[in-house]
């Protein structure tokens, strides 16, 4: 079990665990049940490439917790995935969806493979095959897997008809963040992006602050960070900086988000934009702004830069982008940050909706999206800020205590844990 707990991130959100566990009087079987992920499977997955030649890719699910219903939680192509990661994402999805009351546990899935790298058909034959090797523990009463880092719709897509052909019946609840033509909901492709915005409303109105007054930087700029910027920015938000992998671009008055998201879609990166000025990543996080929502990856604000970073509110559109000495150090500044488990669970709340939609083949209309995930997001929000001010604890702290009590109330009545 070592190669699923010992990792920073793992180590990192149980410690958040033991903290808010102390809060509601976490029973030590209920702790000692939600260290360990439920299962972990490992597959090693063969690919012909284009230029003949064979190359084998490790791919991983990890289903951490089913107190509350099927697994749920996303699937991600990067280089960097490891075993110990994808189990710290489970376990954050188990957190998550027990705090935005939806009937899912977690899970996560990855395989270490560079997506960029890959052709079109690569990437197809890559996702069908891993598919493949975790089908005996997927399926729509079972486990969902979604899009996150380095996948997106198309993946899905595959994924779906991978499985479908595997069980002999077409069964489009086994993923969710595919297209709308297959069974996908509207929304879901701007829904963590929307979330994050929806967080980021609720943290300035209780600073006094509105959306339409404030400075905003974003890091990444993929399905996360696009549609946050796309989001603020219609709703008033000076975006003054984004970035993704190719660099970090700026404007003191704010970027046209609408051309950027057009050079994007031509230019594929951010790098280049001719109306903002080109600055290095790493100054992005330390921008006067008031808004700094990390979308990228994890560990970016960290004990080195935190008390350089100049943002009031922190919104984590990103899983775990703040390390634990970061964290204390802006907390003791009177940073808010808004974690993971509540800003960017926008997504696995539509993606909840798309789950529902498949299994009635009723599908709901944008707006209604749109309307019922800014109810689920503002409750959410006003439970942890609430917990938090009653108990005179940091934002991180509450919201996992939040998800403790729903999730502890599950297990002892189903009589796993006492
Ligand atoms: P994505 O692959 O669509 O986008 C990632 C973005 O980050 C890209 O723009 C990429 O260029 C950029 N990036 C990569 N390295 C970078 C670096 N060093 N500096 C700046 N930018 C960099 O992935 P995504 O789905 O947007 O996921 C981003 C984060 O949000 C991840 O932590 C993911 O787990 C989390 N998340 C995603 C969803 C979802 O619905 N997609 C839901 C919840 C949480």
């Amino acid at each position: 079990m070592d190669a699923l707990t010992s990792g920073p991130l793992y180590q990192n959100t149980m410690k958040i665990v033991r903290d808010a566990g102390k809060l509601i009087n976490l029973s030590p079987n209920s702790f000692e049940r939600l260290y360990y992920p439920r299962r972990a499977i490992v597959v090693n997955v063969p690919v012909k490439m284009d230029d003949g030649t064979l190359k084998v890719f490790t791919g991983y699910r990890v289903q951490h917790n089913q107190m509350l219903g099927p697994f749920k939680g996303g699937i991600r192509y990067h280089q960097n995935v490891d075993l110990s990661e994808v189990a710290a994402l489970s376990a954050l999805m188990t957190f998550k969806n027990s705090l935005l009351n939806l009937p899912l546990g977690g899970a996560k899935g990855g395989v270490a493979v560079d997506p960029t790298k890959l052709s079109k058909t690569e990437t197809e034959i890559l996702t069908r095959r891993f598919t493949s090797e975790i089908a005996g523990f997927i399926g729509p009463d079972k486990d969902i897997p979604a899009p996150d880092v380095g996948t997106d719709s198309q993946t899905m897509a595959w994924m779906l008809d991978t499985y479908s052909n595997d069980v002999g019946f077409s069964n489009t609840g086994v993923v969710t963040g595919k297209p709308v033509e297959i069974g996908g909901s509207l929304g879901r492709e701007a829904a963590t992006g929307l979330g994050v915005i929806y967080t980021t409303q609720k943290a300035l109105e209780v600073t006094g602050r509105k959306l339409s007054d404030c400075k905003m930087a974003i890091q990444g700029f993929g399905k996360v960070g696009m549609h946050a910027a796309i989001e603020g920015y219609a709703l008033g938000a000076k975006v003054v900086a984004v970035s993704d992998v190719s660099g970090a671009i700026h404007h003191e008055r704010g970027i046209n988000i609408a051309d950027l998201v057009r050079y994007v879609k031509e230019n594929k990166v951010v790098k280049g934009f001719p109306d903002a000025s080109a600055i290095q990543p790493d100054e992005l996080l330390e921008l006067d702004v008031d808004v700094l929502a990390p979308c990228a990856l994890e560990a970016v604000i960290t004990g080195e830069n935190a008390s350089r970073v100049r943002a009031k509110i922190i919104v984590e559109g990103a899983n775990g982008p703040t390390t634990r000495d970061a964290d204390e150090i802006l907390t003791s500044r009177g940073v808010i940050i808004c974690p993971d488990i509540l800003a960017n669970g926008g997504g696995v709340v539509v993606s909840y909706f798309e789950w529902v939609q498949d299994i009635v083949w009723l599908f709901w209309s944008e707006e209604e999206v749109r309307n019922k995930l800014r109810e689920i997001m503002f409750k959410a929000f006003d439970k942890v800020y609430g917990f938090s001010k009653q108990n005179g604890v940091n934002m991180r702290t509450a919201a996992m205590a939040v998800s403790l009590s729903r999730l502890e109330r599950a297990m002892v009545l189903r009589g796993a844990a006492w």
